[in-house]
């Protein structure tokens, strides 16, 4: 029988306290968004938010019928069995997609996958924490705004930003660049993307050729309008073509899924349902797709020279361009280290909440509330009110804003009093994306360049896990790369509910304040005096013994 894919809403309880059924909505909300929800797919092709249905029906069961003192074990997507703990304790801990390693590779990975022994989490699709793509649309957005101020007096009106992919995550592009204020081309190679990013209002239009895309973007820069522009093709020709008749962009990227080239990235030539075709002949396809990534990054890094900012958008098209051969791929920056760093000094990163019984109402009123609370804080109330405006919800009403050390817990203790005092309609959900301060090591996202070297420890992560349990979180995860991302990433996800009760403000502060704690101190412990500074002022007992900042 067909599986559907409704959402939760209301404050009827299936499970036996809230902890439980909060991640059980969790789980139905990012499945209810999910690209392909009947093979479990929430997105990026392989990130699942439980590894077959067998698994996934008896999480569902084990939410339903677990106590507060009990811990659901979940392995890489499969429940694994429930631990007697204590009502302090994780409702839910779980570990996706760890490998040895020396074993950590993409061939391993889609064996051990093949052979049902493990799947990929993503970030945030295995631990139940995707909200749709408004998360993705504001950290794309956070970067321009960033680059606009570094380079362009604050404001990217007049600018023409050139990028491709409008996948599961890439399809936020072309919103939070009409947000920042750009003229901004996507290309994309699959027509029924286009049309599902210009039926859901973030694609302007959809231009039937690259002269016709151009004049527009002419027309748009000139009269410093924003506009979101989409071009069918591929990103390795459009891209060449435009640097070879000297078109030079202000802002270039790219979101195409480069990090996998047998289920990403479609080389040259062929179309998305050919290249999904060619997937039996693997070898093939990878030479075929790393030669169109060889093209597409020459062409950035002519770009560069010309002048343009370019930067990887965290999809390892660098260094799959390296392994072709490339050898300057990687003077092209990432985002993180180019624009994101010195927030993350501060723990100041994506955090999100949700509504648990699907109110949108009470996400505005929350909304409201961060506007008055923090009304000095320019980065949060700008794109609350942008948000509010133009981003729709998908899925359980969410919202997410880039906020620091002690904000978090403010704004969530603040939260669970207006549950308890009846102020919103039922509990809120909170959590943060992986890509957080100290909860991720990605010496090619996240962590490159670290100033004191210690790009590639996965210490951190795994800390922030063990402390998020210690911290009464309900949800925590410690996932490591599937696919492509196999053997470069480790990363921590933590989930707490707001209920209203006094036990939630304990878990709250806790978890929230200890988990921002510890990123400042990964930053701070490498040396980098924002974060020293951070932790001086709000008082992060922090032992800062050999950081090596000046
Ligand atoms: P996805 O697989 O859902 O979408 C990729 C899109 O790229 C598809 O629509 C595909 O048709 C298109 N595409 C593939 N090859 C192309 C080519 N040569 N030319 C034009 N279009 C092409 O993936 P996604 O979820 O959108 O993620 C995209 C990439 O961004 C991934 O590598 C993902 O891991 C990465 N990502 C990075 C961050 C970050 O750290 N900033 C956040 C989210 C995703």
């Amino acid at each position: 029988m067909p599986r559907s894919f409704t959402l939760p809403s209301g404050t009827v309880l299936r499970c036996r306290g809230w902890r439980q059924e909060g991640l059980l909505r969790l789980l139905e909300n990012v499945l209810a968004i999910g690209e392909a929800p009947d093979d479990l797919v929430v997105y990026a092709a392989l990130g699942k938010a439980a590894r077959n249905w067998e698994s996934h029906d008896a999480i569902v069961d084990a939410l339903k019928t677990i106590h507060e003192d009990e811990t659901l074990v979940v392995q890489s997507g499969k429940p694994i069995g429930v631990l007697k703990t204590h009502e302090h304790a994780p409702i839910v801990i779980m570990a996706n997609c760890n490998i040895a390693g020396r074993w950590a590779t993409a061939e391993h990975f889609y064996d051990l996958e093949k052979r049902g022994l493990i799947c990929w989490g993503g970030l945030t699709a295995g631990d139940w924490q995707y909200i749709g793509s408004q998360g993705v649309i504001q950290g794309t957005y956070e970067i321009l705004a960033r680059i606009a101020e570094q380079h362009f007096g604050g404001t990217l009106a007049g600018r023409f930003v050139l990028t491709a992919g409008l996948g599961g995550m890439g399809g936020a592009q072309p919103l939070a660049g009409r947000l920042a204020g750009a003229a901004i081309l996507c290309v994309e190679v699959d027509e029924a993307r286009l049309a599902r990013r210009q039926s859901a209002g973030f694609l302007d239009v959809v231009a039937q050729d690259s002269n016709t895309a151009l004049a527009l973007v002419a027309e748009a820069v000139k009269q410093r309008r924003a506009l979101s522009i989409g071009l069918c093709g591929n990103a390795a020709d459009i891209y060449e073509d435009l640097y070879a008749r000297g078109v030079i962009p202000d802002i270039v990227t790219d979101q195409t899924s480069a990090h996998d080239l047998v289920y990403g990235y479609v080389p040259s030539g062929f179309t998305a349902a050919e290249a999904v075709m060619m997937r039996s002949d693997p070898e093939r396809l990878i030479a075929e797709a790393r030669a169109s990534i060889v093209r597409h990054v020459t062409a950035m890094l002519g770009f560069q020279r010309a002048g343009a900012i370019v930067f990887d958008n965290g999809n390892l098209i660098r260094s799959q361009a390296y392994e072709g051969g490339v050898e300057d791929a990687f003077s092209i920056p990432v985002f993180t280290e180019a624009f994101l760093r010195p927030l993350f000094c501060r723990a100041i990163g994506p955090f999100r909440w949700i509504s648990l019984t699907n109110s949108r109402g009470d996400i505005a009123r929350i909304d409201d509330f961060v506007l008055e609370a923090f009304p000095g804080n320019r980065v949060v109330t700008n794109w609350i009110r942008l948000a509010r405006e133009h981003v729709p919800f998908e899925g359980l009403p969410a919202r997410i804003a880039w906020l620091g050390h002690g904000e978090r817990t403010e704004l969530a203790l603040a939260v669970n009093r207006m549950v308890a005092e009846g102020q919103l309609g039922g509990p809120v959900a909170f959590t943060r994306d992986h890509l957080d301060a100290g909860a991720m090591t990605h010496p090619k996202i996240m962590t490159e360049n670290m100033r004191d070297g210690s790009d590639a420890i996965t210490d951190w992560p795994l800390i922030n896990a063990l402390a998020m349990a210690s911290s009464q979180a309900d949800l925590v995860a410690i996932h490591s790369g599937g696919g492509g991302y196999a053997g470069f990433m480790t990363s921590a996800g933590v989930t707490v509910i707001a209920d209203g009760t006094p036990a939630a403000a304990e878990r709250i502060r806790l978890a929230l304040t200890n988990d921002t704690s510890l990123g400042v101190m990964r930053y701070a412990d490498a040396g980098y005096v924002a974060a020293l500074d951070e932790a001086r002022e709000k008082k992060i007992h922090y032992f800062g013994i050999g950081t090596g900042a000046e």
